[in-house]
């Protein structure tokens, strides 16, 4: 006898769509993700697609209308609940675009809940792209199965997030030059990780992250990463010891 599928088929495509979602509801989309589901993925009325909003979990759809530049869908039944993925952050000093676009997806792949990107004396890049950064976050969200879709914070001073921060929320430094091993530095429970600029922290900020209550300077080993492989191994390593990759027996 065949093994049963999983169902819903993980072909179906998946795409993150304005709230709210429920049984029943018919939403029209438009412009790109009209074009997607229709041009791309060749959606014919009937055809199904799982759909997401950030809140209410995962959707199973059918195409009721589909055109040439909107699409119009009806939900049918709940495929997956609203996860919550750790209470991780990530703040980071934005490098260059590809770099930074790479973190962007690469972080939401991994779980983060927040994106924060802070301008520290070293950073080269002062402006982000905050909607580019949001598109790459959804995509990303929608290829990995998630259900929620990270926040990305407008940039802030490295001062305003020292000062602004809650200090519940265990800080946690990349300090490239040196600090606690990072297995066993992180901690389950709400966590805001720091990663710096192409030209690391100056002396001074240095001081001041180390005074700020509740940090903590992580070492990422004996190399020197770029700032977005730091971003990515401090993440990978949260969330194997203190995030949700630990799956319980
Ligand atoms: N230009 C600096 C390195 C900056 S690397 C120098 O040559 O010293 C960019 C950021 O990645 C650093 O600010 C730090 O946050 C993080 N990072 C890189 N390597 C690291 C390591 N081995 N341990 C901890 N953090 C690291």
């Amino acid at each position: 006898m065949p093994a049963t599928p999983a169902w819903p088929p993980k072909s179906l495509p998946r795409l993150f769509v304005p709230g709210p979602l429920g049984p029943g509801v018919s939403l029209e989309l438009d412009g790109g993700q009209a074009n997607y589901l229709g041009n791309v993925m060749r959606l014919k009325t009937g055809d199904q697609a799982l759909l997401f909003d950030g809140a209410s979990g995962e959707w199973l759809a059918r195409v009721s209308d589909a055109g040439k530049k909107r699409m119009t869908l009806t939900i049918e039944r709940k495929t997956g609940d609203q996860e919550a993925v750790p209470d991780c952050w990530l703040a980071f000093a934005p490098v260059k675009r590809s770099p930074t676009d790479w973190l962007v997806e690469k972080a939401t792949e991994l779980g983060v809940a927040r994106l924060m990107p802070v301008i520290t004396r070293r950073t080269i890049v002062e402006r982000v792209k905050l909607e580019r950064l949001e598109a790459i976050a959804i995509e990303a969200a929608e290829q990995c199965n998630r259900t929620s879709v990270p926040h990305i914070a407008e940039p802030l001073s490295l001062e305003a997030l020292l000062k602004g921060r809650d200090h519940e929320r265990t800080f946690y430094f990349a300090d490239e030059n040196g600090g606690e091993h990072a297995a066993t530095a992180f901690k389950p429970g709400p966590a805001l990780i720091l990663v710096g600029p192409e030209g690391g922290f100056t002396d001074e900020e240095r001081v001041a992250i180390r005074a700020a209550p509740n940090s903590i300077a992580i070492s990422l080993g004996p190399r020197i990463l770029r700032a977005e492989t730091a971003a990515l191994a401090a993440l990978a390593i949260y969330m194997a010891v203190a995030g949700d990759w630990l799956v319980a027996p």
